[in-house]
């Protein structure tokens, strides 16, 4: 099958979700992928933060072949020997105590929403002698994204994704991003939990302040709410150590993660306290493939190499990130470069722009990706080294030289001061 006949096919053969590049690819092996014509890109999108070892991993392949010959699934019915080994390594990493294993990411969040409103009704039922007091409220964040599925909609604060499926699930508020004040407001003990990803992926890699994930902490502590944090796209060593929280000396009552935990099998997992995990029995949740034998085994191999990458990843990112403010400075379409390890961003000024220069950079072999209209954003694998960096920053600055040139703006920037950037807009009343 060739590119064309392939989209062809799919264009009447599949529900229209997807906007396709028009790409084939056939291969992968490290930082590289290939397409159907030979030609190698540069992978610094990581299947969207997935192949977070990059393609085919000796580890991953051993662990995918010596299991797949065992056993590759058994339900849930029964006891393997990889869940509770991977719920020990992640329990460890976590500073949680227990794990409930499932098959992606969305599905860890809608499980993470189950929980906060069965522990809103155990902590309601001890308070009063009553479970239909209504400690059922929950508040998720402005610009968030926490999945597709109807709970997960529910709590994203990005009207884009929910509109066109109301009415959703009751009972969420939107918080303004990073602002303290607005949570105090609408904090009270009705408010089951309040969700936060650590740092927003989707969302544009915007990083929760250290000041609000503090008063976030104290607030469901006073009022016995669960804090939940979203790091499925960020955590797992993304930012150089195993969890975004980590940075901050915040520890969460529940984390979900997902997307590298089994190199790209699926594979997602909830990680609690055992507080938060007394308000759940036998029968209350499940799932027929979650945490089976083949994607557990993996994960296990992944966790157990990535350990041994987080100071390599603390270092390329810190390397990245000053490249990447380098070209802030220099160029006049840049707001802002931001992110944390190997998850980085520039925020552009105009979402064409965003759009011309990531196009370039597929032309010139290298993937990247751009979200929420104006952001480029970088999700390299943890194997990159500073070579592959260099690569992406000279095809960024032609980029930038190119399409600021085309749209009539000059490159360079006059007056490189932060306080005459525009503000991050807050994203309240977002399309
Ligand atoms: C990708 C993502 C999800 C959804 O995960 P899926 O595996 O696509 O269901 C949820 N939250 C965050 C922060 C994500 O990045």
């Amino acid at each position: 099958m060739t590119l064309a006949s392939t989209a062809k096919a799919e264009s009447s053969l599949l529900l229209q979700t997807y906007d396709r590049h028009p790409l084939l690819f056939t291969r992968g092996k490290g930082v590289y992928l290939w397409d159907d014509k030979g030609k190698r890109y540069l992978d610094f999108l990581s299947g969207i933060g997935v192949n977070s070892l990059g393609h085919a991993h000796p580890a991953v392949l051993k662990a995918i072949q010596r299991q797949s010959r065992r056993m590759i699934h058994i339900s849930n019915l029964y006891y393997h020997e990889y869940q509770s080994q991977l719920a020990k390594v992640l329990t460890q990493a976590s500073g949680l105590d227990r794990a409930f294993f499932c098959n992606s990411g969305t599905e860890a969040w809608e499980g993470a929403l189950k929980i906060a409103r069965a522990y809103g009704q155990t902590k309601a039922a001890g308070a009063n002698g009553s479970a239909k007091t209504g400690k059922t409220r929950i508040l998720a964040l402005d610009g968030s994204f926490h999945g597709r599925t109807f709970g997960s909609l529910s709590t994203t604060g990005q009207a884009k994704y929910r509109d066109p499926f109301e009415p959703l699930v009751p009972s969420v508020s939107f918080v303004a991003f990073n602002d303290v004040e607005d949570l105090e407001r609408q904090f009270d003990s009705t408010v089951c939990a309040l969700c936060i990803e650590t740092i927003q992926g989707e969302g544009g890699i915007r990083p929760i302040s250290k000041e609000f994930l503090t008063r976030a902490r104290e607030l469901t502590q006073q009022h016995g709410a669960l804090l939940i944090l979203d790091e499925i796209q960020c955590g797992l060593g993304r930012t150089g150590r195993f969890f975004a929280y980590q940075h901050y000396g915040v520890k969460p009552d529940l984390v979900t993660v997902a997307k590298p935990l089994a190199a790209g099998l699926p594979l997602g997992a909830i990680l609690l306290t055992n507080e938060a995990a007394s308000a759940i029995h036998p029968g209350m949740h499940g799932t027929t493939f979650g945490g089976g034998p083949l994607a557990c085994s993996v994960a296990l191999e992944v966790m157990r190499v990535t350990k041994s990458r987080l100071g390599h990843v603390r270092e390329l990112g810190k390397y990245f990130r000053r490249q990447l403010e380098g070209l802030a400075k220099k160029h006049s379409s840049v707001r802002e470069a931001r992110g944390l390890g190997l998850m980085l961003a520039l925020n552009l000024d105009d979402a064409a722009k965003a759009k011309a220069i990531a196009q370039q950079l597929l032309q010139e072999g290298i993937l990247i990706n751009r979200t929420h209209e104006t952001v480029l954003r970088f999700l390299p694998p943890f194997i990159i080294e500073k070579k592959h960096v260099d690569q992406v920053i000279r095809a960024l600055d032609a980029a930038f030289v190119t399409t600021e040139s085309a749209s009539g703006a000059s490159n360079l920037k006059i007056e490189p001061s932060r306080s005459t950037q525009p503000k991050l807009r807050r994203t309240r009343s977002q399309k």
